[in-house]
């Protein structure tokens, strides 16, 4: 830590920071000097180099100078952002005592340690995403997972049997930018969150404080709680308090829930069905959520994202949501007026986390109560809606309109940013402030007199009087004047180039009485605010209620509103296997072309007939966005949205597997195949009946036979095994066959147009399978030359020639699985001209011979 050399040797001001710095070992320590925060050694070195600012030195005792760089106190913020953006933590030292009572050297204190998960400054939060911090813990053999948001004060908390995937979908939902807990839990972790690609910042940390989180949230709280929970909430409180050095008044409630509770979705998946993230650039734009988001405030639209990460299990409740969806679908007049209301409330929880962390000024406290004046209508909007589900959202609101009240009768209209220059308190509010300003106003009116006196007196008419901090009231005569002015009238106090200064003593004692009454009124100002926001802070748990009452009324209104402008319906959910659909669409493709365009494709997968879809067809066809799309509807209907389709009867899903597409290639190093292994591996170990399972070219990645036999096997597992919906499509046509021996296997394709040596892709799923993959057509397409083209279906034709002795003696396996014999030379006698080689080669005018039964 010491740069070179011995403490003692340092000046006692290095000593200082020397000590200061052994508490914040992994931070950036701004240390306070004057206006401006210093950093010396190592932290200068490095700051210097990230925030592009120079690198000086300060001689401190020893022989060499001490690296240092130092930023403006006033724009302190920006750096601090930069770094903690970096993944830095910041650990902020202010001079705790007035230097000009001090005695020696200033005391100093570290005051706050700001962290990626524990930023409270609006401008680095986004309006939209919470920001959360992880604790991660293990006790006998269970997991548990606390998450915090510090700046709009939620925490939630869960634990399951220790599970590395059960933790990496839980921290999934989170993405947090920050973990801490037992080092051995979080390495594993760390691997994970990175393989994804996000920049977490990890702390071990062991410390915990019970006591204190106990007292945080009251015996009656804590003792509900499991004891491994209480265990993680310990550790978190512990932290966060060693961290930010002050109450935590803004948490108040833990919302502890079971995982089983909800629908779970692991990252991939997540990913994959791009629900919050696009896949290639990881924008909110083109996701389920940029989609349903039509919400007003800012923690409406964070509410949304929360239910899109966790759809319910719950019938019971999913229908309550969708009761008040469907009523706002029909009020349209409601609607609106809700959405006005909404507009014109603010950030109503992060609000409340600035009041009860001591930052918020009077332009918060305003933005508080404008909200709060909202509150009334909006209720009574809700009570009078016909939707019971309103009306209970209306009978738990608490419109706060006492705290309204006080800030409205304290808080002047238009308050200044700083709270600690005076200007905020209204006139009326405060007798003695009142006089002070009186006395303030007169002084000011005497001064004024004073000048048109002296005017008079000397004749001289520019003779004016004015202020600065320095030198305080003082006359001004320009020189050219001077000659006029009697000798001995003023006392002189400065001169200027082209102006004389004087004072008078009676402008002295006068100058005296207002800066006093000024300065008192600041302090008074200041308590008067501090005052109202601790009161403000001491309802917080009120206010968080109404907060989140006011989230959930705002995300039924946006399901509602999005529901009606693209004609989704509501969907009957129902306790029963069968997921039918009729002409379902997917929400965001639909979204991004233009509507007319989407072809509209039915889904029905049923107990008795068929569980599992195989889907055949061309690249491009369609399948993957029709696969996709069925796992949409069910999220969409599970959060209590109304969803795509003509109609919709969507049972409750427990879990959603997918392995789609090429997203996931290349993750960590890992090779495609190993990826796709390693996702059926959980999928078998964890999918149930009540699952769905969505598979995308299975089998791809290794040889032609070993991919074929690995998708074989997997899909009659699925079959056998599991009896989950499973959504499966394949290049290997040959595949088809398994609808003779899989009783609750169908197969279908995506229907393909062709004329001449022309491809037209109808996007119609149609039942049985397809003829051809059209691969060399898409190559064609691609624009490859020719004789590539051409070359290519010459092998192409030989190899299958060559592959018809292979198939025949697959058969043989056939039976030796105890299915019925599926030859392919039945197969490809089939009338729904499943899987047939010679396809390919025998192109026709008319449709492909799969869709024609259907289509036309
Ligand atoms: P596949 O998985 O068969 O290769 P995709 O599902 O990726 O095909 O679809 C390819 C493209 O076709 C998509 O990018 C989309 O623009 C379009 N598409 C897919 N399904 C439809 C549909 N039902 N209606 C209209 N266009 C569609």
């Amino acid at each position: 830590l010491v740069w070179r050399g011995i403490m003692s040797q340092y000046t006692p001001m290095m000593q200082q920071y020397l000590q200061i710095k052994q508490q914040a070992q992994d931070a950036f320590l701004f240390f306070r000097l004057g206006d401006f925060y210093e950093l010396f050694f190592d932290d200068a070195i490095l700051a210097a180099k990230e925030l592009e600012i120079t690198l000086t030195g300060k001689n401190a005792g020893v022989p060499e100078r001490v690296p240092m760089c130092g930023v403006p106190y006033h724009s302190a913020e920006n750096y601090i952002h930069r770094l903690i953006e970096k993944g830095y933590k910041v650990a902020i030292c202010e001079q705790v005592e007035d230097p000009a009572t001090a005695k020696g050297i200033v005391k100093r204190e570290i005051i706050r340690v700001v962290t990626p998960g524990t930023m409270m400054e609006s401008k680095a939060l986004s309006d939209k995403a919470n920001n959360y911090m992880v604790c991660i813990t293990e006790q006998d053999g269970k997991m548990s997972l606390a998450a915090c948001d510090l700046s709009t004060g939620e925490l939630h908390v869960t634990s399951a049997l220790s599970s590395q995937e059960w933790l990496r979908d839980e921290l999934g939902l989170y993405e947090p930018s920050e973990i801490i807990g037992r080092i051995d839990l979080i390495d594993e972790v760390y691997k994970q969150a990175s393989q994804m690609g996000r920049k977490v910042l990890y702390t071990e940390w062991d410390k915990s404080r019970e006591e204190l989180a106990r007292r945080q949230f009251g015996e009656a709280v804590w003792a509900r709680l499991d004891e491994e929970r209480q265990t993680c909430i310990a550790l978190l409180i512990a932290y966060l308090s060693e961290t930010q050095k002050r109450s935590l008044g803004q948490l108040t409630h833990i919302n502890a829930y079971e995982p089983e509770n909800y629908m779970i979705l692991d990252p991939f998946t997540r990913r994959n069905l791009e629900l919050v993230e696009t896949v290639r650039e990881r924008s909110r734009k083109g996701t389920l959520l940029w989609l349903l988001d039509r919400t007003e405030t800012p923690m409406g639209g964070r509410l949304l994202r929360r239910w899109i990460d966790k759809p319910l299990l719950s019938r019971r409740l999913v229908e309550e949501r969708l009761e008040a969806v469907d009523k706002l679908h029909q009020g349209f007049i409601l609607r609106d007026d809700l959405r006005g209301q909404l507009k014109g409330i603010y950030d109503l929880e992060r609000l409340v986390g600035r009041m009860a962390f001591g930052t918020a000024n009077g332009r918060d406290m305003l933005a508080l109560r404008d909200s709060l004046l909202r509150i009334p209508d909006l209720r009574q909007l809700c009570a009078d809606s016909p939707s019971t589900t309103l009306q209970a959202v209306a009978a738990q609101m608490d419109a706060c309109s006492d705290l309204a009240e006080a800030i409205g009768s304290a808080i002047v209209d238009d308050p200044p940013i700083s709270v600690r220059d005076g200007g905020l308190i209204r006139q009326g509010y405060h007798e003695h402030l009142d006089e002070l300003r009186e006395a303030s106003v007169n002084g000011k009116q005497w001064i004024a007199e004073l000048e048109a006196a002296e005017r008079q007196a000397t004749g001289i008419k520019s003779l004016k009087i004015g202020y600065n901090k320095v030198f305080g009231y003082y006359i001004e005569i320009t020189r050219s004047n001077l000659g006029t002015l009697p000798e001995g009238r003023y006392e002189r106090k400065q001169t200027l180039a082209n102006a004389e200064r004087f004072v008078t003593p009676e402008l002295k004692e006068k100058e005296a009485l207002i800066l006093e009454a000024q300065e008192k009124m600041v302090d008074i100002e200041y308590d008067l605010f501090t005052d109202l926001r601790t009161r403000v802070s001491n309802e917080i748990a009120r206010l968080k209620l109404l907060a989140e009452k006011v989230a959930e009324i705002d995300v039924y209104q946006s399901f509602a509103t999005v529901s009606a402008e693209r004609s989704f319906v509501k969907p009957v959910l129902t306790d029963r296997y069968d997921l039918v659909i009729e002409d379902g669409r997917h929400p965001v493709v639909e979204a991004v072309m233009d509507h007319a365009s989407f072809i509209s494709n039915s889904t029905d997968i049923t107990e008795e007939e068929a569980n599992i879809v195989l889907i055949t067809g061309p690249n491009m066809a369609g399948k993957s966005t029709y696969m996709r799309q069925v796992a949409l509807l069910s999220i969409m209907a599970q959060i209590g949205c109304f969803v795509p389709a003509r109609q919709a009867e969507i049972p409750m899903i427990d879990r959603i597997f997918t392995r789609i597409g090429a997203a996931d290639d290349l993750i960590g190093g890992q090779s495609t195949f190993m990826v796709e292994m390693a996702d059926i591996q959980v999928m078998t170990e964890r999918a149930t009946r009540r699952s769905l399972i969505i598979i995308d070219e299975l089998g791809r990645g290794t040889s032609t036979s070993e991919g074929m036999a690995i998708a074989q096997a997997v899909i009659e597992y699925v079959h056998h095994e599991i009896g989950c919906k499973a959504l499966v499509s394949t290049h290997f046509h040959e595949l088809a066959h398994l609808e003779e021996t899989l009783e609750h296997l169908r197969n279908f394709s995506m229907a393909v147009k062709e004329s001449g040596d022309k491809v037209h892709f109808l996007r119609k799923l149609v039942p049985g399978a397809a003829g051809s993959s059209y691969g060399i057509y898409c190559a064609q397409l691609a624009g490859l030359p020719g004789s590539i083209i051409d070359r290519a279906n010459l092998l192409l034709d030989r190899m299958e020639q060559a592959a018809t002795i292979t198939v025949v003696a697959d058969d043989n396996n056939a039976e030796h699985a105890g299915a019925k014999p599926a030859s392919l030379q039945n197969t490809k006698e089939q009338p729904s001209g499943s899987a047939e080689k010679g396809a390919a080669s025998e192109k026709t005018d008319s449709v492909q011979e799969s869709a024609s039964s259907y289509h036309y």
